[in-house]
């Protein structure tokens, strides 16, 4: 029996024609450099903070080349399927803005002429791979049952030996074809392995873009590489994707490192040319002063749900990740204040080969600083965006309010040094709410006075203050001067110099005064700038709230 028969026999209805293939999905028209390389996650619904510094690399890294960044679903494992698995991973890119060029854009349908881009899709292809080595005598039937492959495991274990299935322990490349017939024709289920034709005692070299030099002995083990159910194993499916869709640089988790020499082993075999790898390693945190991974079971910031809760801007955890992706860009950034991350270059050779470690407070201080340089309509935007769906209340608010909350909004804001309030949208409200009636009503509210805390005298600042001192059409320095001679009217020093210089001839000092006029507006002693923030309450409210406070407190 040749081996065509036996391929026949395994493969019925399946061409060994890897040829129509090649020619279907030629080489890219690109330009040198380009790269070409692809996001390959199982449809489990969603991604984690591991997987999206991954795509983002990707995209980045296609980006910044011209290349091409897909999106490519690896479902050969349908135990692991999820429910809509598909376009929860899309959704997650999106909405990170992690755009991609071809591959799934829903459950059903993508974009692209490399595709099917979902692995269940491409059986055929497989089995044409897979049929093309049995064909040329690479590959063979496995037919030992599970306790079989765990017998040899025990053997091995007991006698010191790799565990595998190789050289002696490799039983089923010993059969005959007329055993594999016969065995074929009584039902018993088989795979088929990769017949290696690798000398463990060899040793291969591998560059890795980020680990740098890598030595493995080389592959001797015949891996399976078509599983009972017709599908291939990852690695099969690795070789004939990334061969058909031209992907020039494999970008993937280090847990895929040990599996480097197989992988060479099998684009080999077919005599094609490997890809370039860059194995990316997981992010770090650390703990109680050792480091461990990012666990998605331990950590809220390991979901991306947790930044859209927060509410922390899309593009501050994109500067983030390429702080974490390249050492040398933060350096860059401080120095080009003004560029996008699409200006900065992004560098394998840059990346930690142990790690990132992942640091929240870094990331909370980027947004902060990125949400401080936003225009007022911009944080109105991502706020209102974020309320949509996180705060109803504050969401109906903001609607309502628009060119209210803009003003609000833009206290300290457009100048060459805004100010730093907000790390996130979701903080926003817990900032501004004294600026909102509807908000300042319903609160319970505790006020913050300090030096100046006697009912009385507040009142009658405020009332002396309403009736006497405060005009709405002043400029800041009119106002500026009327609190120093509503200061002065009550005893307190103009300039806080004046009274450190004669403590004992005041009772204070204008700063006492303004923290009055402060906290009975807003409760609160530290505020962005006062002066701003009665332009925009304006006179009506202003006078409501002294007021309040007054009647309240006779
Ligand atoms: N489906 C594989 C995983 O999720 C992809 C690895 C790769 O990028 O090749 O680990």
């Amino acid at each position: 029996m040749t081996n065509k028969e036996l391929a026949d026999l395994l493969l019925p209805n399946v061409g060994s024609d890897i040829t129509q293939y090649e020619n279907k999905y030629p080489k890219r028209n690109l330009k040198e450099g380009a790269i070409v390389t692809r996001f390959a996650p199982s449809p489990t619904g969603f991604v984690h903070m591991g997987s999206l510094f991954a795509s983002f690399v990707e995209r980045k890294a296609a980006k910044d080349s011209d290349g091409v960044f897909y999106l490519r679903i690896e479902d050969t494992d349908q135990k692991r399927e999820v429910e809509n698995g598909v376009q929860g991973i899309i959704n997650d890119l999106k909405n990170f803005d992690i755009s991609i060029d071809e591959g799934m854009i829903s459950e059903t349908e993508e974009i692209g002429a490399y595709g099917p881009y979902i692995q269940s899709k491409r059986k055929d292809i497989y089995q044409t791979f897979v049929k093309y080595l049995l064909e040329s005598g690479k590959a063979y039937p496995c037919f030992c049952s599970a306790e079989e492959i765990e017998d040899i495991r025990l053997i091995q274990e007991k006698r010191k030996q790799r565990i595998g299935y190789y050289g002696r322990y490799a039983k089923c490349r010993k059969l005959t074809p007329e055993e594999i017939k016969s065995k074929v024709e009584a039902g018993e289920s088989y795979i088929i392995r990769l017949k290696s034709m690798g000398n463990f005692e060899n040793k291969v070299r591998i560059h890795d873009l980020i680990k740098g030099d890598l030595e493995f002995p080389e592959n001797d083990i015949d891996v399976v590489i078509m599983k009972s159910d017709g599908l291939p194993t990852y690695h099969f499916a690795h070789l004939v994707d990334d061969y058909l869709m031209r992907t020039t640089h494999v970008i993937r988790g280090d847990e895929w490192v040990s599996s480097l020499p197989l992988h060479l082993q099998l684009f080999q075999t077919f005599g094609f040319k490997l890809p370039k790898y860059a194995h990316v390693s997981p992010i770090m945190k650390e703990e109680n002063g050792s480091r461990r991974k990012l666990s998605k079971r331990k950590d809220p910031e390991a979901a991306v749900s947790y930044y859209h809760e927060k509410g922390i801007p899309v593009d501050a955890v994109k500067l983030y990740l390429m702080t974490l992706a390249n050492s040398n860009f933060e350096q860059w950034y401080d120095a080009n204040k003004d560029k996008t991350l699409d200006d900065f270059k992004f560098d394998f050779k840059k990346m930690s080969s142990s790690g990132g470690l992942f640091d929240i407070e870094k990331l909370m201080n980027i947004s902060k600083n990125y949400i401080s340089r936003l225009s007022a309509v911009k944080v109105y935007e991502g706020t209102i965006n974020w309320a949509k769906t996180y705060d109803k209340e504050f969401y109906l608010l903001l609607e309502q309010h628009r060119d209210y909350a803009i003003s609000v909004f833009n206290i300290e804001r457009e100048q060459k040094k805004p100010r730093k309030d907000f790390g996130c949208y979701s903080e926003i409200k817990s900032q501004t709410w004294y600026m909102f009636d509807e908000l300042y009503d319903k609160e319970n509210k505790t006020y913050e006075f300090q030096t100046i805390n006697d009912k009385e005298e507040i009142a009658e600042i405020l009332s002396t203050y309403i009736n006497k001192y405060y005009d709405e059409v002043d400029t800041k320095d009119e106002w500026f001067n009327k609190m120093k001679d509503l200061a002065a009217e009550f005893g307190y020093a103009r300039e806080v110099r004046e009274y450190k210089e004669n403590p004992n001839s005041y009772k204070g000092h204008i700063g006492d005064i303004s923290l009055v006029l402060r906290i009975a507006l807003t409760t609160k002693s530290m505020t962005p700038d006062l002066y701003d923030i009665m332009q925009i309450l304006g006179k009506e409210r202003i006078f409501k709230r002294y007021n309040q406070f007054i009647e309240g407190n006779k």
